[in-house]
This record gives structure tokens, sequence and C-alpha cells, in this order.
């Protein structure tokens, strides 16, 4: 055997072998998706998570599913002696998929890892979700890093799961962003499906941001958290988590924005 042929039968090899991981890992997703949930898994997301119970019987066959995936794929971290306890990485996977139950090809495709602690933390990163202590120090309660983890105190994470009608929902909001931040760009725009217009989907969530901005500036109570007045990103994070948790509401006061968000998520929870 010459060079040549001996560096094309390497090129084989290793397309071969590419090849069939990629296979075996469909093949496993696809088997994942059809097993039902684990029933201690069950148990768990019944006790801790009101809002699964609400998801209509059509829905909830595929987020099953999703939930089996995201705990077969995503790697749970704990940080500052937080030990991850079935009871988190469940907990935090349920809700995670929530939010993509609705699309079929919808995945959170740069996430590898979720990182947790056991409360609020101190962090260097730029973007805060979180909020400022009695001495001024400022805490995070949760970060979303585009093409990285997401981060977020569990204690915060397991009351917003609990709660289900406040608004306020940590797991939903850092994982709205890790969907707009997997265009590249964290601006409040998520990769929208081929039959919704993103033109239009700008337009309606500008205005409501603005109004939201001149509302907060005002003190004029709006459905939306003002914390969505931040910045373009943080106004959709908060949208999600007000759709999933305020949806009626939310339906009355700003139906554009909501219109956009069932079209993008697929369903509508004022009619759960
Ligand atoms: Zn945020």
């Amino acid at each position: 055997m010459n060079g040549a042929t001996v560096l094309l039968l390497i090129i084989v090899g290793a397309a071969l072998f590419y090849a069939t991981r990629l296979m075996q890992r469909r093949r496993r997703r696809a088997a994942l998706m059809q097993t039902p949930l684990d029933e201690r898994h069950r148990a768990i997301i019944t006790r801790r998570i009101p809002l699964y119970q609400k998801v209509p019987l059509y829905l909830r066959g595929r987020l099953d599913g999703l939930i089996n995936r995201f705990l077969d794929e995503i790697q749970f971290v704990g940080r500052d002696g937080f030990e991850v306890s079935e009871d988190a990485r469940v907990v935090i996977a349920a809700q995670a998929c929530l939010l993509i139950m609705g699309q079929s090809h919808r995945w959170f495709p740069t996430l590898k890892s979720v990182i947790l602690y056991p409360a609020a933390f101190k962090s260097k990163a730029k973007k805060f979700d979180g909020y400022i202590q009695h001495d001024g120090t400022p805490v995070h309660t949760g970060e979303s890093w585009m093409r990285g983890p997401v981060v977020l105190a569990w204690d915060h994470a397991a009351f917003g799961a609990l709660v289900d009608d406040d608004g306020r929902n940590l797991v939903l909001h850092e994982f709205a962003h890790q969907l707009d931040e997997a265009t590249g760009v964290a601006d409040g725009a998520p990769l929208l499906g081929e039959d919704q217009n993103a033109a239009g989907w700008g337009r309606v969530f500008q205005e409501s941001y603005d109004r939201l901005r001149r509302d907060v500036e005002t003190g004029r109570p709006t459905v939306f958290d003002a914390y969505g007045a931040s910045a373009p990103a943080e106004f959709f994070a908060v949208a999600v988590e007000t759709f999933f948790e305020k949806p009626r509401d939310m339906h009355a006061e700003e139906p554009q924005v909501y219109k956009e968000m069932t079209h993008y998520f697929g369903f509508d929870p004022a009619k759960w």
C-alpha cells in the first residue's frame, strides 16, 4: 500500500466511525423520546411543578420524551458545596423542556451543562439576573452564557417552579435567554420557524418593549415585571415567564405579543 491509499483508508475509517456514532446518538434520542417518564421523576414533577399538570395531554408525550433526553444529554454540576440531587435535575429539566415541547425541531443547541449553586451567588458575569443585597453587593440568581452553561441558584429555581402564577420563574427566564442566544445575538429575537415573520415579531416586540419602558418610567403597573424594561433580551425573557404564568392577563393586556408567542411556542397556555 502506498501513502495515498493509507491516507484514504484513514479518512474512510474516520468517516465511518463518526457516521456510526451519529446514527447511534439519533437512535438513542428517538428511543428516549418514546420512553415514558420514570415513575420517580413523575413523582418529583407532580410534587414540585404544578404547571406540568396543566399541560394538555397532546403535548405530554413529547414533553416527557424531551425531559428524558435533557437528563441524558445535559450535564449538571454543583458549586459552593451543592450536591446535585435527582429532584434538582428533574425540576430544571422539566421546566426547560416546557419551552420547547410545542415545536418538533426545537432544542437548546449550544447547551452542554447546567451549573447549580445552593442559593444566590456572586459572579463576575456582566449580565445580571439577580438583586442587590442590603450591603450593595450584586448577587446573581441566574445566568445564561452564550454558547455556554445556564447557571442557577437552586432555591430560587425550586421556588419559581412551585409558585406558577406570580409571573416569575427563574428557570423559564434563563432558558428563554438560551433560545434567544442560539442565534448568536442576545437581542430578544429567537430563531423563528419558517412560517413566522421576523419583521412582524420585531415590530410587535419593539412596540411592547417601548410601552413597558414608558410605563415603568411613569410608575404604571403592567402585566410584565419592570425588569423587562432593562434590555430587549430581558424583555423577551420576562415575556416568556409571563406567557407561562399569567397567560390570560398577558393575552388581555398585550394581545399582539401574546399571539406572536403562541405561534413561536406552538401552544396557547391561556387555554390550559
Ligand atoms: Zn435575564
